[in-house]
């Protein structure tokens, strides 16, 4: 295992880029030349770092790089990253002169954008993206004449390169597809009105990670490719229409700090909420809620492992340390792990977001950057 890391500390996430290359690999194997994927690298790469999925998905085929602001494209280019990257979210119209230079692409849906846009604008145009609002009630036009009064002011204005056309999905993860098709069929009437009065621009895309594996029919020339290049379902119940396996790509791992046995009826952690029998293990894991190890996960039920064993977290969270009840006596330094596979037992990211009463997408953004990512 090669590790790059210059941290002092025994707490890491350990992201295995073959798992994010095998991700990329597999989903590109299916649509051959027929789509081009977009890796979604926003928010750090889901936690697992930007630069280097980025980097991993260029290398096994992606086309494309999508982030949700402008400073996470510059932190590619920064890094010398030199392939296509669309801005996700609003970008202010005065920041479109250094979208432009730094050949980054920028998503739209307001008229006056264009307009003040334009004076900032020089010789370098920016290219442009329009989203539509099919359903998703986020960002875009909500109309089709909307989307053609853009494009045809994009066709006409020579600050601009008319380049994309988009929609986002709200229910591609979900079993019932009513919805989903209902989008689909609004965002089709709104590319035939384009075609009709604007004309189409070459990239038009819709389709999210959920849908790139269920729905093929969905994904030229373009899908936007986010949670499943991590390794991780959209959702719980599509897991059997998945096409291939997914490789979980990040693991969380810690190492014991002390271990104890307290004397009967020792409290434990603030509060003193937990209190100890007088012959439990108890040892400390220097892991807490200012790493997005949130207070929550010291409520009854969240456990990691040791030594290939389960261990229930006891007492409250604190910012840098927990406590676990270790089943035997353990050493300082025993590895902690508390998202990953210890021998049989493994704890899923599936499995620590449904502890929280959350979507596996937030578990990996939630993870702090004091905690040092390592490479494998
Ligand atoms: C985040 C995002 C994606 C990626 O979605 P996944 O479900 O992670 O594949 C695609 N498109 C847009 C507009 C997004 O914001």
């Amino acid at each position: 295992m090669a590790f790059i890391t210059t941290s002092y500390r025994d707490t890491w996430v350990e992201v295995d880029l073959s798992a994010v290359a095998s991700n990329v690999a597999r989903i590109n194997d299916i649509y051959q030349d027929q789509a081009a994927l977009m890796a979604v690298v926003k928010a750090d790469g889901y936690g697992h770092g930007a630069v280097k999925v980025a980097e991993t998905a260029l290398a096994n085929g992606a086309k494309w790089l999508g982030v949700a602001i402008l400073d996470e494209a510059f932190e590619l280019r920064d890094a010398g990253i030199e392939a296509p990257i669309l801005v996700l979210g609003r970008t202010r119209p005065e920041d479109a002169k250094a979208a432009a230079d730094a050949g980054v692409s920028l998503t739209i849906w307001e008229k006056t954008w264009l307009d003040e846009a334009a004076k900032v604008l020089k010789e370098q145009p920016v290219h442009i993206h329009i989203k539509v609002d099919t359903g998703m009630g986020r960002v875009g036009v909500t109309t089709a004449d909307e989307a053609v009064q853009l494009a045809c002011a994009l066709t006409r204005l020579d600050q601009f390169v008319y380049e994309g056309v988009m929609t986002h999905f709200a229910t591609a993860d979900e079993v019932e597809t009513a919805y989903f098709e209902g989008q689909h069929e609004k965002f089709q009437t709104t590319l035939q009105q384009l075609e009709a009065e604007a004309g189409l621009p070459p990239v038009v895309h819709s389709a999210n990670s959920a849908t790139a594996l269920r729905f093929p029919e969905h994904c030229t020339p373009l899908f936007r490719y986010g949670i499943s290049m991590y390794g991780l379902l959209p959702s719980d119940d599509i897991e059997h229409e998945l096409p291939f396996p997914l490789e979980r790509a990040m693991s969380l791992h810690s190492r014991l700090t002390q271990v104890k046995v307290p004397a009967a009826d020792e409290g434990v952690s603030y509060g003193a909420s937990y209190r100890t029998s007088g012959d439990e293990w108890i040892g400390t894991v220097p892991i807490g809620y200012g790493d997005g190890w949130v207070r929550y996960h010291g409520h009854e039920t969240s456990e990691v492992l040791v030594n290939g064993q389960r261990c229930p977290i006891v007492g409250k969270v604190c910012m840098d340390q927990m406590m676990i009840r270790l089943p035997n006596e353990a050493a300082i330094g025993d590895q902690v792990t508390l998202i990953g596979r210890q021998g049989q037992e493994e704890i899923t990211i599936q499995e620590t977001a449904s502890r929280l009463g959350t979507i596996s997408y937030e578990i990996p953004c939630m993870l702090g950057q004091r905690i040092p990512r390592c490479y494998k």
